[in-house]
């Protein structure tokens, strides 16, 4: 049996896992790369498989880097199932519907820039396909993509073949997320048993429930995004942001909060929602400037069996965790621009890295002023504009115009929809001794390397630090 990696490797992005047991040809995720230019580069590089050739893909869960190459995949000929829980699905479809939307009108901009500067000469002809910034895919390749989807429960096995078995578990890390066992009848007739960790969320989160514990495998892929970070406590993170929000408050200063539209705004609207339903907070005007976080929101609401107790109570109880007088959904472009007036209010829109959307026109018009907050609850990848000022660096480039960064600059990783060090060290240790290795992806270089020589020496197991395309016999 074969195992290749063909993203995450040394890097958080572009997951995507090729398995061939001889008669099945599988993926685990195929998702976009995100970053600098050169990382961007690798989702215009051919697949290092045949795409018409795989049977099955596997969806841990619907984000974009899990995801995102997915209809790349369908438009070369890929004519097999694509499995995943039905809020992947959902979620998955929002995501790159999306995805599709942008890269046009980026394309659409680019064709207009390069028309300007080479006086009417068409450039479209010329030039690489990423340095045309192609679209990768449009939306009907996307519709495409879902007449393939088919949705199962977590915990239930399931074969797909006469060799390959199957089962989700839960990873605690957005609605619907995966952890993927397998059990694989090799050539040589042994049994095999693969888990494939997904993203593996932060232990008591608010919506979603604890990742799963696993209890044996023979080799495990790991994710390591945090390997290297201790989170604070959700409860010390909650009252950072209550802290920061009644500072704001007094001083009249608006907070822009740039937050993927899956469940980390779910997250923040929900501790919002218990500020302002609890009266810890009053007259608080929070803007949801982002289509779609509010339909991944209305998703969401679809799936309360997916949400851990504490959720599912209070909206049994009859409150909507992800509304509260104050909260306002704003559409369309227009509603957006007029929000540049607002002053003393809460701004939560995309994208969660500041690479787009419409949270870099707020920044654009608050991260000069010393009275801005900005409250960072995601992972920032690296060369993205979010890291730049997470980073502090004292200038950064928003739309083309250099501008200084005033604001003040808050992260709240315990927000952080990835485990850190000491939880994925945790779910890790379920399995005891049983892996014969532990392959570790989903991080940056540095931090996989040290995450690795930590468990190696912690389990007393192998480990490898996989590279792009590098391929294993499992024996
Ligand atoms: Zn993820």
């Amino acid at each position: 049996m074969k195992l290749k990696f063909c993203g995450a490797t040394r890097t958080v992005t572009g997951s995507c896992y090729y398995i061939d047991t001889g008669d099945f040809k599988f993926l685990v995720d195929c998702g976009a790369f995100q970053g600098k230019d050169e990382v961007d580069m690798l989702n215009y590089e051919p697949f290092p498989f045949d795409p018409s050739q795989l049977d099955v893909v596997f969806l841990t869960h619907a984000h974009f880097d899990h995801s995102g190459r997915i209809p790349i995949l369908v438009k070369q000929g890929f004519k097999g199932r694509i499995i995943g829980t039905q809020p992947t699905r959902d979620l998955a479809k929002i995501v790159l519907l999306d995805a599709a939307r942008l890269q046009q009108e980026e394309y659409e901009r680019w064709l207009a820039r390069s028309k300007d500067t080479q006086k009417g000469k068409n450039l479209s002809e010329e030039g690489s396909l990423f340095e045309q910034r192609k679209p990768l895919f449009s939306e009907s390749d996307v519709e495409d993509m879902f007449q393939l989807f088919d949705i199962y429960p977590y915990g239930s096995s399931v074969s797909v073949n006469k060799n390959v078995e199957f089962r989700m578990r839960d990873a605690g890390h957005i609605l619907g997320s995966a952890i993927l066992e397998f059990w694989i009848k090799t050539a040589e007739g042994r049994d095999r048993k693969l888990v494939f960790s997904g993203d593996i969320g932060q232990p008591g989160a608010r919506i979603v429930r604890d990742p799963d514990m696993i209890r044996e495998a023979d080799y495990v892929i790991c994710e390591a995004t945090y390997g290297n970070r201790l989170h604070k406590s959700k409860d010390e993170t909650v009252l950072e942001f209550l802290s920061i929000i009644k500072q704001a408050q007094e001083e009249k200063a608006n907070i822009l909060i740039p937050s993927f539209a899956i469940e980390r705004t779910q997250e923040i609207l929900y501790e919002l929602n218990l500020f302002v339903e609890n009266k810890i907070l009053e007259n608080l005007e929070v803007y949801l400037d982002s289509p779609m976080a509010s339909k991944a929101t209305e998703v969401f609401k679809q799936f309360p069996t997916f949400y851990d107790e504490d959720a599912r109570r209070l909206l049994e109880k009859g409150d909507d965790p992800f509304h509260f007088p104050g909260l306002v959904a704003v559409d369309s472009a227009e509603e957006s621009k007029r929000l540049i007036s607002k002053q003393g209010v809460v701004i939560i829109a995309g994208s969660g890295m500041c690479t787009g959307g419409r949270i870099v026109h707020h920044i654009k018009n608050n991260i000069e002023k010393e009275n801005t907050h900005m409250i960072f609850v995601g992972y920032q990848v690296e060369g993205t504009l979010g890291r730049k000022i997470v980073d502090r660096e004292p200038e950064v480039r928003v739309m083309g115009q250099p501008l200084q960064v005033r604001a003040k600059v808050h992260t709240l990783g315990g927000f952080s929809a990835h485990g850190d060090q000491r939880d994925l060290r945790y779910w890790l240790r379920s399995f005891g001794h049983s892996p014969k290795k532990i392959f570790v992806v989903h991080a940056d270089e540095e931090i996989a390397i040290g995450f690795g020589t930590n468990i190696k020496a912690e389990l007393g197991v192998e480990v490898d630090i996989p590279k792009l395309n590098e391929e294993f016999e499992l024996k």
